[in-house]
């Protein structure tokens, strides 16, 4: 997402001095004022846009919100802050924990096992 961010940043920097440029070269010069102010504006926005994509980078970095995830207890795949497992083996944990429920509950198989 930041580098989205940054990248659409400097992708418009870049624009604004091509512009600033091409109208420099081509452009009326009576409408100078215009384009400057035009040009001052694209950069100020992606400048603003690179600022705050490498400002929240590094305020989650030292926050640990956004790019610091967790990983599955089992096959270390990138998964949500706050999870234990990945999609998959949090459905087989949950699927493991209601069978084991199940045999030490008061099921038939557990029942006949205790031979009351
Ligand atoms: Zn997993």
């Amino acid at each position: 997402m930041y580098s989205i961010l940054s990248s659409l940043g400097w992708f418009g920097f870049a624009a604004g001095l091509i512009y600033y440029f091409i109208r420099d070269r081509y452009g009326d010069p009576s409408l100078v004022q215009h384009y400057v102010w035009q040009t001052q504006w694209i950069l100020l926005v992606s400048g603003s846009l690179i600022v705050i994509a490498y400002v929240s980078r590094f305020m989650s970095k030292k926050t640990g919100i956004g790019t610091q995830t967790g990983r599955c207890a089992k096959c270390r795949k990138r998964i949500d802050r706050g999870e234990t497992y990945c999609f998959d083996h949090r459905r087989e944990a949950i699927w493991q924990a209601q069978e084991k429920h199940r045999l030490d509950g008061s099921g038939k198989f557990n029942r006949s096992q205790k031979r009351t």
